[in-house]
């Protein structure tokens, strides 16, 4: 089953209703700096850091690349057969949103603990929005014990081997609400043709939007639904 939406187009969503139709139907517009391009970088430099910790882990991607539609079944598979698996970007799909978790680990019981990534060295509403979409998504596919947020320990408050890890279980479930809400509009965007959205601060909060080049050019794209 393929999906709608992801993690990414998700908080891109939050920033700008045009950057997520773009994000959908015309990635190829956007355009990274170098200097974001090495950000994502040392992001996957600290990742495989925290994954190296759990050092019977199966990579998902490994196996499926590209082919993110495949990620949740074979998720589901390794959850039956494995008792107590560790999975790397394990696959979960609901409500037409796909979530790759970085760090799943299955307890005896079957119950799962989350953890979710981030090299920051702050725990950031950026990465709680993200964190509370993958609890929306992941539990209501398995039953989640907990999900925690993992950010860099340079600053080493309470780090462990240079990790924070907070547990964020009870504030991230209380926001399904929220993001059900924040899902249908983002699908209800997706119905139309681009908006048009104008430019301005939002722009640059959180991120630096990937499409400030083209929609300085005061063009848009034809509507795909006529
Ligand atoms: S540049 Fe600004 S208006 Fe255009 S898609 Fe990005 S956030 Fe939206």
């Amino acid at each position: 089953m393929s999906h709608l939406l992801s993690k990414s187009k998700y908080i891109r969503g939050l920033q700008c209703d045009r950057a997520l139709w773009l994000d959908v139907f015309n990635p190829r517009l956007a355009r990274y700096t170098a200097e974001q391009m090495r950000r994502f970088d040392r992001g996957r430099d600290f990742e495989y850091a925290f994954k190296s910790t759990f050092p019977d882990g199966i990579d998902l991607s490994a196996e499926l690349k590209r082919n993110v539609d495949a990620y949740p079944a074979r998720t589901a598979e390794l959850l039956e057969k494995v008792d107590g698996v560790a999975l790397f970007e394990a696959g979960f799909l609901y409500d037409d949103v796909l979530v790759l978790a970085d760090v799943v680990h299955q307890r005896e019981d079957g119950t799962l603990d989350i953890y979710e990534v981030k090299s920051g060295t702050a725990l950031s509403d950026t990465y709680k929005r993200d964190a509370a979409l993958q609890h929306y998504v992941i539990s209501h596919c398995r039953e989640v014990r907990s999900f925690s947020i993992v950010y860099n320990g340079a600053d080493g408050v309470n780090g462990s081997n240079g990790f924070n890890i907070v547990d964020l279980t009870e504030e991230l479930a209380a926001q399904h609400d929220e993001i059900a809400r924040n899902v249908a509009a983002m699908k209800e965007i997706l119905r139309h043709g681009e908006p048009a959205t104008p430019t301005g601060q939002h722009c640059l909060e959180p991120y630096a939007c990937p499409y400030q080049h083209y929609c300085a050019q005061g063009v848009r794209q034809m509507s795909l639904f006529g």
